[in-house]
């Protein structure tokens, strides 16, 4: 190399490792990714591509986007507040402070009163006793689906499953109902039609080989017309009699009722109306971490906890800590999202329109992830064309549009307001990237 070739200016790779925000970055990520990302640079630099005085500024900017997680944050701008595809629940402050917390060595499983082993999760558990009073024991496992399977594992393994032929859903991609449950070695005993199951047909059915009587909540569907099914506070008397647990599986994971969504069952309802056990998740309604949640009497708890697949299913400490904050702290987005307040929802929406030259149209949000099917949350949306949508997600930070007829709608009721100049910052980017890829009919170029 020549003693005035350029490239003898570019820095060093020592250099760069050392400088304090290099060093900064090699605490979060491996040293694998730091030293590609510095060779990336001096070889852009090498062919002549980036000056050698802006090797240094190009590593900073590249670590500054650099994750140790392939995961990448997504602006929900659907409108749908449980959006299973992006995570369901986003959590709340409170839990995600918990979570950074019970990342290091935590008192999960230990009394450090007495250095002897307690019981785990013995904070998600009482958090969720106060939480819902009806309760009088609870347990945590990995997601509502493993708490169905352990319930009629742990209930009816060998033995019947009651439950009502308008209740053998399909929950979402890959869980249905009735093949979970017979997975689990029960036996699913039918009854009813599709439209209408009563009283009398779970009566003919229980008998000696009766595990459990199980009522289903369809979340993600309606049936209207002809139709009846038999609640869980006419079922008690039932069960009783022949001395059947009743256990309810709600799927969403209302605690209490809320008053914005009066369809949605919630857990003390159905335990004050007779039900010895209610299945919900963790990570839709309730906001929380992924988690399945069963909340009921300490006998028919005890036999779910005693069973060997309770191991199998437990919850990581990271969900057990989300858990407990997610009850115990302010308020989640989920609940944020559930309860915006149109006006305001409106007020952002006209000021994102304004500033990107595009209209604001009503729209109706959503509960998803299967809750309150049917049930439209009211709102806004900014209205672009629809090709703007692939570049909507491509970007950084990326958004996640709703797209419908020929539209690209674009909800703020699931983005923070803080989020706002980001949102704005990305919709400008795109539709500067769509109005460069094609011009717009009608528009001067
Ligand atoms: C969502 C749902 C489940 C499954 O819960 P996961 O936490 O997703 O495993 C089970 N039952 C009902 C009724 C549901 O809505």
């Amino acid at each position: 190399m020549a003693l005035d070739d350029p490239r003898r200016l570019i820095p060093r790779t020592d250099q760069l490792l050392g400088l304090p925000a290099v060093r900064r970055a090699r605490e979060r990520l491996s040293d694998d990714v730091v030293r590609a990302v510095v060779r990336e640079a001096q070889d852009r630099a090498r062919r002549g591509e980036i000056a050698p005085g802006d090797v240094e500024p190009s590593v900073l900017a590249a670590l500054d986007t650099c994750s140790a997680s392939s995961l990448t944050p997504v602006l929900n701008a659907t409108g749908v507040v449980v959006h299973t595809n992006l995570g369901r629940a986003p959590l709340s402050g409170a839990a995600l402070d918990a979570v950074r917390t019970a990342g290091g060595y935590v008192d999960v499983e230990l009394d450090l009163g007495t250095g002897t082993r307690s019981r785990r999760g013995a904070g998600a558990r009482a958090a969720l006793l106060a939480a819902c009073p009806p309760a009088r024991d609870a347990l945590v496992v990995n997601n509502g689906a493993a708490a169905l399977v352990l319930a009629t594992t742990a209930l009816s393994a060998g033995r019947e499953v009651v439950i009502s032929r308008g209740e053998l859903v399909e929950i979402g991609a890959g869980f249905r109902l009735p093949e979970l449950i017979e997975s689990t070695g029960a036996r699913l005993r039918e009854v009813g039609t599709t439209n209408r199951t009563h009283l009398r047909d779970y009566a003919e059915a229980i008998g000696p080989d009766t595990g459990c009587l199980l009522k289903v909540h369809p979340s993600n569907f309606r049936l209207e017309g002809f139709t009846s099914g038999v609640e869980v506070g006419e079922l008690r008397l039932l069960a009783r009699a022949h001395g059947v647990p009743l256990v309810a599986d709600l799927g969403s994971g209302l605690l209490v009722p809320d008053p914005h969504l009066p369809s949605e069952p919630d857990a003390a309802s159905a335990l004050e109306a007779g039900a010895d056990a209610v299945i919900a998740s963790g990570d839709k309604l309730l906001g929380g971490p992924q988690a399945g949640l069963v909340l009921g009497t300490p006998d028919v708890l005890a036999r779910m906890a005693a069973h060997p697949l309770a191991r199998a299913v437990r919850a990581d400490k990271l969900a057990l800590a989300a858990l407990e904050a997610t009850l115990t702290g302010g308020p989640t987005p989920v609940a944020d999202a559930l309860h915006a307040d149109p006006d305001t929802l409106r007020d952002r929406a006209e000021r994102l329109g304004a500033a990107v030259g595009a209209p604001v149209v009503a729209h109706d949000g959503r509960v998803g992830g299967g809750g309150a099917p049917g049930v439209p949350l009211p709102g806004w949306a900014v209205r672009l064309p629809e090709a703007a949508a692939p570049l909507l997600r491509a970007g950084r930070p990326a958004v996640l549009p709703r797209v419908h007829d020929h539209a690209c709608l674009l909800d703020l009721r699931c983005v923070p307001e803080s989020d706002d100049d980001r949102l704005r910052a990305a919709v400008q980017a795109a539709l500067a990237a769509l109005g460069a890829a094609e011009p717009v009919p009608g528009r001067a170029r």
